[in-house]
């Protein structure tokens, strides 16, 4: 196409357009170039030869951006023909190639314009095209958007961390406060705080001496001060702060572990402090409680010397609790790090932009920096697991702690506790992520290592998992807060097994074991006392020892007990105690008071059965009166006759008064004799000398020398078997006169006294001696064969010294020999003794098995349904028969292991009583060691028999409940309900 000729210009004016240091190109309205100035061709690398005189879209067709029609240059130069005003087009982009290496296109952005220029007639002679690099405008343009968009995220995601962390700061299981100025004015509490401190009041705006006056003295006081003077951070453990629910209530010690941080204004000043704190009053009171459980096992020690090995034992030590306040470590460095990274790169991107933003971003991030330093620093583990992978993105450093050394930053939690894999936390997790639901976890066993390749431990944690929101509000992360609470368990679990243990080895005593409160009342009693009072633990606890006290000892003893309870000083006195069956048993109580900051804590007591040691005192204290009586009777007569004896010169009454001296005499040498023997029972030192006799002549020879000493009474021997029998002839004739003589003092009124003796089909001798005279109450019946007993209505009215009967009892006891006493009060009694004429026979089983035995004298069941064994005992018995069924009974306990008896005495016929004192002291003490708990004993009817059997386990201390019956199916009823 050719330039017409209408668009040529003036050179002059060309030049000047040449010379313009703008980009320009003039065109014909027929769109050739006239001209460009320097800077365009330079601009686009092109000479002004190949642009002279050209078609505008010949020079740049291959440009589509240059030509096309829509917003484009022709689109622009069209508009500008048509409407002869100058058109303006947006800002396009345009790449050029680059200056220095010619095949790279550069991105540049122009600001384009074309002018239409008028001649005098207003025809159209040229279009100015001007174009404008705007590219580093767009890309600062571009930039500052993209940096405005950048901040606006990251903006929301700081509000929403603080947020967040606030959110935390209201739900962490801790106490925050803020106290503000020198009187340390509270500020701001988390809700946690008021909940636990200050649930009834407002202490905001209130000084925090005001609010709390009893920590005026205490140190935590001196310690917040120097916080808030020197800004250095307070770490303590188990702090006791004293705490009224109410203003001038009552204070209550509370233990916690407390963290102190100052806080400064902009200008560095200290304004306020920070006060963190949990409270851990239950570990302290439980681990002071185990602290006391040591002690009172180690008084229980002191009070019961058998105790000694199982309270040794639990003198373990406790290691100390809580570590959680420590300092920081290296992951704090590397924590921080990235979080100051995070915040480089927002304030670098805030730069950008103006100054008034930037100083609001910087107020913002200082206070995000605040919490960040609060975070790091809290003694309570945070974390904050990102994305769905659940990445350790923080780890503060007490967080770090609980896994001191192990790898948990930027890994995910997967990777960095692989142990979690078959716990329930992963779900947990999973759940909070997927679900936004905060998840609260109270002591959870968590078996985590601590260290890395640590073993396994069972961990105990109390958590908080709370979903992390993104800008949109979608989750993108888990801020995780976690509390160690092994330490608190552990210690809970030992007080436990320690309170159990000190339970068992009270059980285990065996006599009555009780503590009680300060005020005195029952807080616990061991099994021996409910088996004693027959009551069970609920219904004796909370009730006072004076109640199964004796009337007659109750005041003595409560004088006793105020004044122990007053004076915190030990409790001892003698009283007796109700037991179950309504009798009264003399016990010694001692009860010492456990003493802490000098108030009585619990008192520790016991009552031990002084039942025998009562009776013998009692006994020996009336023997020594009786003794000196008897013994002062006939030495004052035979003084006095000595006298008449000296004054007399008459040889007939000196006579008489020789032959009463010498009757005084001879029952003076009888009373030395009774003594010299009981002397030598004791002292096992009486000679026997066994030889076979006639039994029937012992017996006459008897009757006759008791006879000729008496005038009032008639001594008739009704039935008498002869037979020669091997034992002692002399001890066995003082025991049949004892009998006899008995007989005769006892029956002032009645005038004789009738002798059997008869030979049984079984090779027994049975002697009776019966009188009809004041007869003996069932209540002394098996005391009588003691040493000194004497009934008490008798010792005053009859001489005697309570020996006669404990001597036959030894005597008849050497020969195997058995008695009993048969006897209604004021109708008269029968004395019997039976021997057995070959006492070494045996009687052999006739069915004979583990679970099942039976022979003459007794049948013996295990009961398999009831897990028990049924004794049946029948006919006679001695001590040999009782032994060996004794015997018997034990082994099938042993090989049943059972340990209930059911033991009916119904069938037995008489006595029973020698072979009290060997259960007493050896059967029953094996019967126990075998397993034996529960023993019920179905009474013989014949009163004797009863006395023997409970002779039998009258002085038994141990663990063996007994309980006799009348009847067989109450026996039953109780056995089995054990
Ligand atoms: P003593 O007769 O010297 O007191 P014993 O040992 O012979 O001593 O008797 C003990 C007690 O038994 C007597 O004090 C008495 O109370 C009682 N006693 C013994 N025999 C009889 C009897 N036949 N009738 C009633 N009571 C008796």
């Amino acid at each position: 196409m050719a330039l017409k000729h209408s668009s040529a210009l003036p050179p002059e004016m060309l030049r000047v357009f040449e010379t313009l240091p703008q980009p320009y190109l003039i065109l014909s309205p027929e769109l050739f170039i006239l001209t460009a100035s320097n800077a365009y061709l330079q601009l686009t690398g092109k000479t002004r030869l190949a642009l002279a005189e050209q078609y505008l879209f010949d020079v740049f067709p291959k440009v589509p951006d240059w030509s096309s029609e829509d917003g484009g240059i022709s689109f622009s130069l069209n508009k500008v023909l048509e409407t002869r005003q100058p058109h303006q087009l947006p800002v396009m982009r345009f790449d050029i190639p680059n200056a220095a290496d010619p095949s790279q296109l550069e991105e540049r952005y122009w600001n384009t314009a074309h002018t239409p220029v008028f001649d005098a007639e207003g025809d159209m002679s040229y279009i100015i095209h001007h174009t404008e690099d705007v590219t580093q405008q767009v890309i600062t343009e571009r930039n500052l958007k993209q940096s405005l968009e950048n901040e606006i995220i990251a903006a929301a995601k700081a509000r929403n961390l603080s947020r967040q962390m606030e959110k935390l700061f209201e739900e962490i299981p801790a106490q925050i406060a803020i106290v503000t100025g020198p009187n340390l004015v509270y500020e701001f509490i988390n809700p946690r705080y008021k909940n636990e401190l200050f649930p009834n009041r407002e202490v905001l705006g209130k000084p925090l001496l005001d609010v709390l006056p009893a920590i005026g003295g205490q140190p935590i006081w001196d310690a917040l001060q120097h916080v808030y003077k020197t800004g250095e951070t307070y770490t303590g453990n188990e702090i006791c702060i004293p705490l009224a629910d109410e203003p001038g209530g009552p204070t209550q010690d509370h233990y916690f572990n407390v963290f102190y941080q100052a806080l400064r204004d902009e200008s560095g000043k200290i304004v306020s402090v920070l006060s963190f704190k949990y409270e851990i009053t239950e570990l302290v009171l439980a681990k002071n409680r185990h602290e006391q459980n040591k002690q009172d096992l180690l008084a229980a020690n002191l009070n019961l010397a058998n105790a000694n090995e199982e309270i040794q034992a639990t003198n373990e030590e406790i290691t100390s609790a809580n570590e959680e306040l420590s300092a920081a470590n290296e992951e704090l460095f590397q924590a921080q790090q990235d979080m100051l990274k995070l915040n480089d790169e927002l304030e670098e991107r805030v730069q950008l932009r103006n100054i008034e933003l930037f100083n609001a971003q910087a107020a913002a991030a200082s206070q995000r920096d605040r919490l960040k330093r609060f975070f790091m620093q809290v003694p309570t583990g945070i974390c904050i697991l990102d994305g769905p992978e659940m990445v350790f993105e923080l780890v503060n450093p007490a967080y770090q702690q609980l896994f001191p050394g192990r790898d948990l930053f930027a890994k995910p939690i997967t990777e960095a506790l692989p142990e979690l894999a078959g716990t329930p936390i992963i779900d947990i997790l999973k759940n909070v992520y997927y679900t936004g639901n905060t998840f609260e976890g109270k002591e959870l066993l968590v078996p985590l290592a601590r260290t890395v390749n640590g073993p396994l431990e069972d961990r105990y944690f109390t958590f908080i998992y709370q979903a992390r929101h993104d800008a949109d509000g979608t989750v993108d992360g888990i801020l995780g807060f976690a509390f160690e609470m092994t330490e608190t368990i552990l210690t809970r679990q030992k007080e436990e097994e320690n309170q159990q243990r000190f339970r068992f080895l009270l059980n285990a005593m065996p006599q009555q074991v009780w503590t009680a409160r300060p005020d005195g009342f029952l807080d616990y009693v061991n099994e021996v006392i409910c088996d004693d009072f027959g009551q069970s633990m609920e219904e004796i606890l909370g009730r006072s020892l004076q109640e199964f006290i004796h009337p007659d000892d109750r005041q003595i003893s409560s004088q006793k007990w105020k004044a122990a309870l007053q004076n915190a000083d030990e409790f001892m006195v003698e009283f007796r105690l109700k037991f179950y069956n309504g009798q009264y048993i003399w016990h010694l109580v001692r009860a010492v008071p456990l003493v802490e900051n000098g108030q009585v804590r619990l008192w520790l007591g016991t009552n031990t059965n002084i039942e025998i040691q009562k009776n013998n005192e009692q006994k020996k204290d009336e023997f020594l009166s009786i003794a000196s009586h008897e013994l002062k009777t006939p030495l004052t007569s035979i003084k006095a006759f000595n006298q008449l004896m000296q004054r007399t010169t008459d040889a007939q009454k000196l006579n008489s008064f020789v032959q009463k001296s010498a009757a005084h005499v001879l029952r003076l040498e009888k009373l030395i004799n009774n003594l010299l023997d009981v002397t030598r029972i004791n002292a096992g030192k009486i000679a026997y000398n066994m030889e076979p006799f006639s039994f029937l002549e012992m017996l006459k020879d008897s009757i006759e020398s008791v006879q000729q000493a008496t005038t009032s009474h008639q001594i008739i021997l009704e039935k008498a078997d002869d037979v020669t029998y091997t034992g002692d002839r002399f001890r066995l004739e003082q025991v049949v006169n004892n009998f006899l003589s008995n007989a005769i003092k006892y029956s002032p009124e009645a005038d004789r006294v009738m002798v059997n003796c008869t030979l049984h089909t079984d090779n027994s001798l049975i002697v009776s001696v019966q009188d009809f005279g004041i007869g003996i109450e069932e209540k002394n019946l098996m005391r009588l064969f003691d040493r000194y007993y004497r009934v008490d209505n008798t010792a005053m009215r009859f001489e005697g010294l309570g020996l006669g009967l404990f001597i036959s009892a030894e005597i008849l006891k050497r020969h195997h020999g058995s008695f009993w006493i048969e006897s209604v009060p004021g109708k008269g009694s029968t004395f019997f003794f039976r021997l057995m004429l070959h006492p070494a026979q045996k009687t052999e089983p006739v069915i004979d098995g583990n679970r099942y035995y039976q022979d003459s004298t007794i049948t013996l069941t295990y009961n398999q349904e009831h897990n028990r064994i049924d004794a049946d005992w029948t006919g006679f018995q001695n001590l040999e028969s009782i032994q060996k069924g004794c015997l018997r009974m034990l082994d099938m306990l042993k090989k049943n292991k059972v340990h209930r008896i059911l033991n009916n005495n119904i069938h037995v016929l008489g006595n029973w009583s020698e072979a009290a004192d060997w259960s007493n002291t050896e059967w029953f003490p094996a019967m126990e060691k075998a397993g034996l708990r529960y023993f019920a004993w179905i009474n013989s009817p014949s009163v004797f028999s009863q006395l023997s059997a409970l002779k039998s386990v009258d002085t038994l201390v141990g663990k063996i409940v007994f309980r006799f019956f009348n009847d067989v199916e109450p026996a039953i009823k109780w056995i089995d309900s054990k």
